[in-house]
C-alpha cells in the first residue's frame, strides 16, 4: 500500500500496528474510526483515510459510534455526543461521504469495529490519550492483523513531535514558542474527497441520526439517566461554532482582570473535546485577533496536558501521576486532622459545609460545567474533606467526569491534578493536609466573589420552563425521581398515603407497650448495576447500610440445612430497612398521609391532583406514578396510552408475619430459604447490622405466593397462628410465648410478569410512571426505575422542548 503523507498530516501520524509488522493482507477498504474529531473540516484523521483511500483505489468507510461501556456514561454525555455525531453525519454527506453511524443500545449490541477492522486494508482513527479510548485502540491492536495509524486531531503542536519533558507551564512555553510560530498561521489544508466511498454490506443497520428523536433513543440505552442534557449547550458542530463567533465578538479580546467572571470565558472545552469544533481553526483565529491570554491556555495549558495524558495514560487516574515532591508531600500530611470525611453522594449532591462549593458543584450538576478558576479552589476543597489523598483525587476526577461536559479531557486531567500539585511548583512552607502543594482556601476565594450573583447564573432553570412535578408514592423509586428532578432544580412535591416514606421497603415500629422494629417488606437488598452500586457505597460510608454478613442458609423438608446461600452479597439499610428511603427523603417536600386519588387533566394541560377526601393538592405540569400497577392505572385510568401496558403486569401477594419472642433461640443460622410448604423465607430481623443491641429476638416469616394465595382473604389471626406453626416446625423451637406477632398482607408484594423496561413514559401528556413492576421486581430496579423515569422527564425538557 502507499502510505505516504503530506507533511501536514505526517507529522501526526503514530503507527499502532505498524505495517511493516504485520501479515495482513489485502484488505478491501480504508477504515477511518472517528471518535473525538467529530467533524468533517480540518479533520486531519479524516484527510489521512481519504488520501489513503485514492492513493490505493480503495472505498473508504468513515465509522463513528456511541457504546454505552465508556465510564461515566449518561444521558449528558449521550446527548452531546449524539448532537454532535448528527452534525457530523450531515457534514459528511455534504462532502460526498455516506458514514455509518452505531448506536448501541437494547437489541443492537456486537463488536462490529473489531469486524469491520479484521476486514480493513487500514484503519485510521484518532490519537486520545485517556481511557476508555487508549484501552480500546491497545486491545484492538492486540486483536488485529490490520494496520492501525493514530492520528492527532486535537493540538496544534502534535504530540508525535517530541519535545523534552516539561515541569511547568512556563517550561513548554518556552520550549515549544518556535515550533507553535511555525504552524499557528498555516492554513489548514483540506483534502478533495475524491476517492469511492464504501457500499457494501456492514455488520450493524447505519442509524440515520438527522429524524429520529434523540430523548427517545437515549432512553434504550443501558445509561445513567439521572443526569440530564445540558440545554444551553447543545453538541455539534453548529452550535461550537456559534459559540466560539459569540466569544469572538465579545470576550475573546477582554482582559482576564476579573479572573473569577462566570460569563466572560469561552465554555469551548466541551466543543474541542470531542473534536467538534477543530482546534487548529480556534487557535489559528485567536492568533489572527491577537488574543493572547485565550491562545496561552488553549496552546500551553491545554496541550501540555494532552502531552502529559499522552505519556502518563496508566497513571492519569492515580497519585503516581503526581510529581514526587507533591506525592511526598501530601503523603506526609495524610495523618493530619480533617474537619469532615465526606461521603461521594454528599458532595456530588453539592451537600459540603461551604457555600461557595456548593455553588460550584451545583454548576456542574445542572449545567456541566465549571469555570477554571473555580475548578482550582473546588477541586483542592476535596483534600480538606476526604479521608486520604488518593481518596481525594478519585472523587475529584469522578465529580468532574461525571457532571462536566468536557469530563475525561485531558485538559480536564491537567486541572484536576493541577489541584494536587501537577505543573506546580512547592510552596516554601508547608501547611496541614496539604504539605507544599499549595492551597485556595475557599475562604478566600469567596472574598473575591459575589456570591450571589454567582448562584442566580447556577441555579438559572435547566430548562426553557420551570415545571411543578407531582410525585406519586414515596417508594425507592418515587423518591429516587424526585430526588433526581430536585437536585436538577426542579419543583416537586411528594404525595404519599402512608404515614412513613419506603414502601415495600418500609419498617414496622410497633407503638404499643414493648417497641420492636421488623422489617416486614424488603429484607436485603443487591447491587449489581453500577448506577446502583455507586450510591449503596455512599450510603455504606453515610452509615445508612450496611453489608449483612448473617449466616443464611437453605431448609430441607425436614428441618435441616440443605446448603448455604452465602455467595451474594447482600445489604440491609441500617438501622432499619427504611433508613435508605428516609436519606433519600432528606429536604425533599414529602406530604405524608395524603393518598392522591384523583388525577384530573386540565384544558391547560396541567394536572390536577386530588385527595382521597376530595382535598385540592394543587396542579402540576408533570407527574410520576409510583404506585403498583393497579393503583397506577386505576388513577391515569384514559389519560395515557401507557394505561395498557400498565394493566399487563400482575403482582403476586405475600402474607408476612413478625414474631417477636420471649427467649433466644440459639437457631444456628439468621435466615433461611425454604422452598416447600407454607413458608418462603424466615430471618432473625434482630441479627441485622446496625439493630438496637438490647432488643428482642424478633423473626419475620414470609409465607409462600402459592399459601399466600390459598389463604388471602384469610383473617389475620388465623394467618398467624398458621404462620407461627409453620415456623416452629421449620426451626424445631417453640414459639408460644411470644412477646409480639403480628401479620401484615402486602396484597401487592412481587409483580410477577415485569415490563422489562426501566419506567414508561408518555411525551403527549407528561406522566411516567415508575417502580420494580417496570424494571426488575427488587430494590435494585425499583431504584433504577425511579432514574429513569425522571431521566424521561429531563430529557423531554431538555432535549425535545427547547
Ligand atoms: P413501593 O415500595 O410499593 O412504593 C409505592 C409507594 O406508593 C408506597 O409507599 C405506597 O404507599 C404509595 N402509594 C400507592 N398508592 C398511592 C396513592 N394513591 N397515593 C399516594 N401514595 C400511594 N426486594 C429486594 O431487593 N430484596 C428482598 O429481599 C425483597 N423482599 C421483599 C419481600 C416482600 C414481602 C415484599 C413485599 C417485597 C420484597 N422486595 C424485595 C421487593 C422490594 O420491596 C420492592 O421491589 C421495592 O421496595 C419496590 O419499590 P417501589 O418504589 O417500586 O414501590
Amino acid at each position: 500500500m502507499d502510505l505516504s503523507l503530506p507533511p501536514s498530516l505526517q507529522e501526526r501520524l503514530r503507527w499502532t500496528v505498524h505495517p511493516e509488522n504485520t501479515r495482513h493482507g489485502p484488505g478491501h477498504f480504508v477504515l477511518y474510526w472517528m471518535h473525538n474529531a467529530v467533524r468533517a473540516h480540518e479533520n486531519p484523521a479524516l484527510d489521512t483515510a481519504i488520501c489513503w483511500a485514492r492513493q490505493n483505489g480503495l472505498p473508504l468507510l468513515v465509522y463513528h459510534a456511541i457504546s454505552e461501556d465508556y465510564p461515566f456514561a449518561s444521558d449528558r454525555i449521550h446527548c452531546f455526543m449524539m448532537q454532535g455525531h448528527r452534525d457530523a453525519q450531515r457534514e459528511l454527506s455534504d462532502r460526498g461521504i455516506d458514514s455509518c453511524f452505531h448506536l448501541q443500545r437494547d437489541g443492537n449490541r456486537g463488536p462490529h469495529l473489531k469486524t469491520l477492522t479484521s476486514q480493513a486494508a487500514v484503519l485510521v482513527t484518532e490519537s486520545m490519550p485517556v481511557q476508555p479510548l487508549a484501552g480500546w485502540i491497545e486491545r484492538l491492536s492486540d486483536r488485529t492483523t490490520t494496520p492501525i495509524a493514530t492520528v492527532d486531531a486535537s493540538c496544534v503542536l502534535p504530540m508525535s513531535i517530541p519535545i523534552d519533558d516539561c515541569l511547568s507551564v512556563r517550561d513548554y512555553r518556552e520550549q515549544t514558542r518556535p515550533l507553535y510560530e511555525q504552524r499557528i498561521q498555516r492554513p489548514y489544508s483540506e483534502q478533495t474527497v475524491d476517492c469511492e466511498i464504501y457500499q457494501d454490506a456492514l455488520p450493524f443497520d447505519p442509524f440515520d441520526l438527522q429524524d429520529v428523536s434523540l430523548a427517545d433513543v437515549m432512553g434504550q440505552c443501558k445509561i445513567d439517566h439521572s443526569i440530564a442534557p445540558v440545554m444551553d449547550t447543545p453538541g455539534g458542530s453548529r452550535a461550537g461554532y456559534c459559540r466560539w463567533n459569540r466569544f469572538r465578538e465579545n470576550g475573546l479580546m477582554q482582559p482576564l482582570d476579573d479572573e473569577l467572571s462566570v460569563t466572560g470565558v469561552s465554555r469551548m472545552s466541551a466543543y474541542l473535546h470531542f473534536g467538534m469544533v477543530s482546534p487548529l481553526r480556534i487557535a489559528r483565529e485567536a492568533s489572527l485577533a491577537g488574543a493572547c491570554h485565550f491562545l496561552d491556555r488553549l496552546l500551553h495549558f491545554r496541550e501540555l496536558s494532552f502531552r502529559f495524558c499522552d505519556a502518563r495514560v496508566d497513571q492519569i487516574d492515580s497519585t503516581d501521576a503526581l510529581p514526587k515532591w507533591a506525592l511526598e508531600s501530601l503523603s506526609d500530611a495524610s495523618n493530619d486532622e480533617r474537619d469532615e470525611n465526606f461521603s461521594w453522594e454528599t458532595l456530588a449532591r453539592g451537600k459540603s459545609d461551604h457555600s461557595l462549593w456548593n455553588a460550584s458543584q451545583r454548576s456542574l450538576i445542572k449545567h456541566g460545567e465549571l469555570q477554571d478558576e473555580l475548578r482550582k479552589s473546588w477541586g483542592k476543597a476535596i483534600l480538606r474533606w476526604t479521608s486520604t489523598p488518593g481518596r481525594a483525587l478519585r472523587v475529584a476526577l469522578d465529580l468532574n467526569h461525571r457532571y462536566a461536559l468536557d469530563g475525561r479531557d485531558p485538559c480536564g486531567y491537567g486541572g484536576v491534578l493541577w489541584c494536587f500539585g501537577q505543573f506546580d511548583k512547592p510552596s516554601e512552607t508547608s501547611q496541614p493536609l496539604y504539605g507544599k502543594v499549595r492551597d485556595r482556601p475557599l475562604d478566600d476565594q469567596r472574598q473575591r466573589i459575589d456570591l450571589d450573583q454567582l448562584s442566580e447564573f447556577v441555579d438559572r432553570p435547566i430548562a426553557a420552563s420551570s415545571p411543578r412535578v407531582a410525585v406519586i408514592g414515596a417508594g425507592i423509586a418515587g423518591l429516587m425521581a424526585a430526588r433526581t428532578l430536585r437536585d436538577h432544580g426542579l419543583a416537586v412535591t411528594v404525595f404519599e398515603k402512608s404515614r412513613g416514606v419506603g414502601g415495600r421497603m418500609s419498617t414496622r415500629q410497633t407503638r404499643t407497650g414493648q417497641t420492636f422494629q421488623f422489617d416486614h417488606g424488603a429484607q436485603y437488598f443487591t447491587a449489581r448495576d453500577s448506577r446502583f452500586c455507586r450510591y449503596v457505597q455512599s450510603w455504606i460510608h453515610d452509615k445508612v447500610v450496611q453489608p449483612w454478613t448473617g449466616r443464611i442458609v437453605e431448609l430441607s423438608p425436614d428441618g435441616g440445612i440443605a446448603g448455604e446461600k452465602q455467595s451474594t452479597l447482600r445489604y440491609v439499610g441500617s438501622p432499619c430497612m427504611n433508613s435508605v428511603a428516609r436519606h433519600l427523603a432528606t429536604d425533599l417536600d414529602v406530604e405524608l398521609e395524603t393518598p392522591v386519588a384523583r388525577l384530573q387533566r386540565l384544558p391547560d394541560e396541567r394536572w390536577h391532583l386530588q385527595c382521597d377526601h376530595e382535598k385540592d393538592l394543587g396542579q402540576f405540569d408533570y407527574v410520576v406514578v409510583n404506585c403498583p400497577p393497579v393503583q397506577a392505572s386505576a388513577l391515569i385510568a384514559g389519560n395515557s396510552r401507557i394505561t395498557e401496558q400498565i394493566e399487563s403486569v400482575e403482582m403476586k401477594p405475600t402474607w408476612a408475619l413478625m414474631l417477636a419472642l420471649e427467649e433466644a433461640t440459639e437457631i444456628p443460622y439468621d435466615a433461611a430459604f425454604i422452598n416447600h410448604g407454607p413458608l418462603s423465607w424466615i430471618a432473625r430481623d434482630s441479627s441485622k447490622p446496625g439493630r438496637k443491641d438490647d432488643q428482642q429476638e424478633t423473626w419475620v416469616i414470609h409465607a409462600s405466593q402459592t399459601w399466600t394465595q390459598q389463604h388471602l382473604d384469610a383473617s389475620k389471626d388465623d394467618v398467624q397462628e398458621l404462620l407461627i406453626n409453620a415456623w416452629q416446625q421449620a426451626t424445631g423451637r417453640d414459639a408460644a410465648n411470644h412477646r409480639y406477632a403480628t401479620a401484615h398482607r402486602w396484597l401487592y408484594a412481587i409483580p410477577d410478569n415485569p415490563l422489562g423496561q426501566e419506567c414508561l413514559w408518555d411525551a403527549t401528556t407528561g406522566i411516567a410512571a415508575c417502580g420494580d413492576w417496570c424494571g426488575g421486581p427488587r430494590v435494585e430496579g425499583a431504584f433504577l426505575s425511579g432514574m429513569a423515569a425522571a431521566g424521561s422527564l429531563l430529557r423531554h425538557l431538555t432535549v425535545d422542548r427547547k
